[in-house]
């Protein structure tokens, strides 16, 4: 079976280990968000690639989510004692080694895709791990500081601000002129299944289909689409998604992150036949149990929806999540 899935950081990456649980004889392509991205110290660092890498890599550090194991931050410290910042973004020592390997050989000029495919030689994710897009995108978040408005880097937004301030808009720029990195289009044409794990519906997940030809891809692929919310209890798990949710005027409820996607064309209409549901992308949608009451919401917007746990507790919890999303999709591919 090939699974193409799209995922930010932490959200993708621990599904995505009980994904890897779940379908352990998968063709597992994951399309990363490189709208994170951000040149710090002159270094290219990939957030959220990163995280996926060190996560089914065995890299990463646990409690964090983010970042390498038993790390240090001798580096950043001297940093700091040149009066060089930006203090607020967390680089520790190992980790900075990553970005100094992905600097140089992006600087001997291969793209961000060929980069990414030689970092994973050495962590061996056990899935195929691809950037939405080798052109340069950064999301940029526009705020009122100072009684002026003006669009800052995502990170900044988001780990200096902590998203403590309202999101006027959310914009990745670069992504119109952008193209899929190569595999991209490739991967979805040839998948069984599409998931949309419990990511960032607006900066990692959106920014992803932002990407022009990536939304239009998954839409004509002709296989389930399926996605898990990162919406619980009519708030974000963890992180600050509601505040970007907000900026893009949806409400940070299970149910409207599946509205927002959309319900998709069921699937028996993909030869052209005119059929009811819409120009979304979903055509199922998981919801933890205690959002039940929604599933007759998204059950009435198109989208095939059940009521299951989903919180990625520990790696059985997040395999069981993801068995529930193949079995959905069996159940759309059926009907
Ligand atoms: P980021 O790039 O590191 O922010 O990670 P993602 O975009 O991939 O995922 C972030 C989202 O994951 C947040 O909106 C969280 O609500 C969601 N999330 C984190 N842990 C869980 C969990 O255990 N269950 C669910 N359903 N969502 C989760
Ligand atoms: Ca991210």
């Amino acid at each position: 079976m090939r699974i193409v899935v799209l995922a930010g950081g932490i959200g993708g990456a621990r599904f995505l280990r009980g994904l890897k649980a779940a379908a352990p004889d998968a063709d597992i392509t994951v399309i990363g968000n490189t709208g994170d991205d951000i040149h710090l110290f002159g270094l290219k660092v990939c957030p959220d690639l990163d995280t996926v890498m060190y996560t089914l890599g065995g890299g990463i550090n646990e409690e964090q989510g983010w970042g390498r194991a038993d790390e240090t931050f001798r580096v950043k410290e001297e940093l700091a004692a040149y009066g060089v910042g930006p203090e607020w973004f967390g680089l520790g020592d190992r980790d900075f080694a990553t970005h100094i390997v992905r600097t140089q050989m992006l600087s001997a000029g291969y793209p961000l895709s060929a980069v990414t495919e030689a970092l994973c030689d050495r962590w061996q994710p056990g899935v195929r791990l691809l950037p939405m897009s080798d052109d340069r995108i950064e999301t940029h978040v526009a705020v009122d500081e100072d009684g002026e408005r003006r669009a800052i880097h995502f990170q900044e937004y988001w780990v200096r601000l902590r998203a403590s301030v309202p999101a006027h808009a959310v914009v990745p720029v670069g992504a119109d002129q952008a193209e899929p990195a190569p595999g991209v289009l490739e991967a979805i044409a040839e998948a069984d299944v599409v998931l949309f794990p419990p990511s960032n519906p607006v900066v990692s997940v959106g920014t992803i289909l932002a990407v022009p030809g990536i939304r239009e891809a998954i839409a004509e692929a002709g296989v389930p689409v399926i996605g898990l919310s990162p919406i619980v209890g009519d708030a974000p798990v963890r992180g600050m998604a509601d505040k970007v949710l907000a900026a893009v005027g949806v409400e940070s409820t299970a149910a409207a992150v599946a509205r927002h996607y959309g319900a998709a064309r069921p699937l028996a209409a993909r030869d052209g036949e005119e059929r009811a549901g819409g120009a979304g992308l979903l055509h199922g949608w998981l919801v933890d149990s205690v959002d039940a009451g929604a599933v007759q919401e998204v059950a009435a917007a198109g989208i095939r929806c059940r009521a299951v746990p989903l919180m990625m507790t520990d790696l059985d919890a997040t395999a069981a999540m993801a068995r529930e999303a193949l079995a959905l999709a069996e159940e759309v591919r059926a009907s």
